[in-house]
């Protein structure tokens, strides 16, 4: 079995394109051509530092309890399909990073359908009940409805399906969200950041009209998903204005079946020039709201949810709001997150990940996986966003953290 390398020592965002192509087709020939019993781990694509994670000699059959060193069970698995995206938003993929020269993952690097749907198994034996499909752009990945319907056909061990569900910023939306739905997709997260067209076009910086995304939300509850979540990234001074304006359009346009969210902005990835000045804490948030629409906190509906809960008085529906800076709740994390090529991730602000395509790809068994699995998840330790608000993080071992639209937001 050959060893994964360790870093290349060149930029350490983009080191497999160092490979030159003819090097990466002799790789993916020798994978595909390898003698019969040979495992075999590719030498490929260590955009960012990975582990090779360890097979337990004799592995134990997952029993759905597994549980950290923080006593945190796992539950929630988010898998980035494509590190791609159609926009460039500045607190995400600034444009002047990933502009044209900007080497994305080649297709050979990202998971196929079976590989997502052979790993996403193995983590339901685990115990995860929920499936959130992100990126990148997950509509930009062709055909996705077959890996819809691929993971709706799972079940937990005890026999029920998955909650599957999908976060997007809807810009192709309204064209999919029928064959989404048809292939087993009930509900929808729709990043939208305004509601008025000029700052919207401003927002994802690449001029896209708000009207197209207003259409894909209109179209997704067509095609009956319930409920359709909105996603409101919040910028003190960008965008901070729109909060009102865009909790007034869904109560007026869609009323209680949609439910608006208000994210802290974070200092996830290494690019987007986080400042803390530029958060607006959701305390803030609730009070300009309920200065025009007065609410009441409601208790939360699911362990380890990430959205603390208000209501309308009026009865007008629901918000949420998400304060991973003011509020960390790294306590409640029961996630996993599997970056587009594979890695294993278990905090949004890591550095770090585990290496499973490795093993999809290197010839071991579902047992040997499933434990390698058990044993990265039992050792997890990270509160980052904790230690952040203590004034103690530090990202990893020195190394740049991954960046959310490759580990999957
Ligand atoms: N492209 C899809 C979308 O726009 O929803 C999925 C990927 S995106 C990385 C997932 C979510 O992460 C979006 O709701 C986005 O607004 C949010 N996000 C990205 N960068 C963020 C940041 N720095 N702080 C807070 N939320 C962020």
């Amino acid at each position: 079995m050959l060893p994964l390398p360790g870093a290349c020592g060149k930029r350490d965002d983009v080191c497999d394109v160092h490979l030159p192509p003819e090097r990466l087709a002799r790789m993916a020939w020798r994978r595909h051509n390898r003698p019969m019993g040979e495992t075999y781990i590719p030498l490929a694509d260590l955009r960012y530092a990975a582990d090779l994670p360890r097979i337990p000699a004799q592995p134990a059959a997952p029993a759905g309890l597994l549980s950290d060193r923080l006593g945190r069970p796992l539950h929630d698995l988010r898998i980035s399909v494509t590190d791609r995206c159609n926009f460039r938003c500045s607190y995400c993929m600034p444009k002047e990073v990933f502009d044209k020269a900007y080497r994305f993952l080649p297709h050979t690097s990202l998971l196929s359908f079976e590989e997502i749907t052979r790993a996403a198994r193995l983590f339901v034996a685990h115990g995860v009940t929920k499936l959130r499909l992100t990126g990148g752009e997950p509509l930009l990945r062709k055909h996705l409805e077959v890996l819809v319907a691929q993971l709706a056909a799972l079940r937990t061990p005890g026999g029920e399906s998955l909650d599957i569900t999908l976060t997007t910023n809807g810009s192709v939306l309204e064209r999919k969200a029928a064959a989404l739905h048809a292939a087993g997709l009930k509900r929808v997260t729709v990043s939208l950041d305004a509601v008025d067209d000029a700052v919207f076009r401003r927002m994802n910086d690449v001029d896209f009209p708000v009207a197209d995304v207003l259409r894909g939300i209109d179209a997704a509850l067509t095609a009956g998903m319930a409920p359709v979540k909105i996603n409101m990234v919040v910028k003190r001074g960008t965008n901070d204005d729109q909060i009102v304006p865009l909790a007034r359009h869904v109560r007026d346009s869609y009323g209680p079946g949609v439910i608006l969210r208000f994210i802290e902005y974070m200092d996830v990835g290494a690019t987007n020039g986080w400042r803390m000045d530029e958060v607006l804490p959701s305390a803030d948030v609730v009070r300009r709201l309920s200065a025009v629409f007065p609410l009441q906190p409601l208790q939360p509906s699911a362990a380890g949810e990430t959205a603390q809960r208000w209501r309308y008085v009026d009865g007008g529906g629901e918000i949420g709001v998400i304060s991973s800076v003011t509020q960390a709740f790294c306590r409640d994390c029961n996630r996993a997150r599997l970056s587009t090529e594979g890695k294993l991730f278990l905090c949004l602000f890591a550095s770090r990940g585990h290496d499973l395509r490795a093993l999809l790809r290197g010839g071991y068994t579902d047992e040997q996986i499933s434990g390698a699995i058990g044993l990265v998840w039992g050792d997890r330790e990270d509160r980052y966003s904790e230690l952040r608000g203590a004034g103690t993080a530090t990202a990893g071992s020195g190394e740049r953290r991954v960046e959310m639209h490759y580990i999957g937001g």
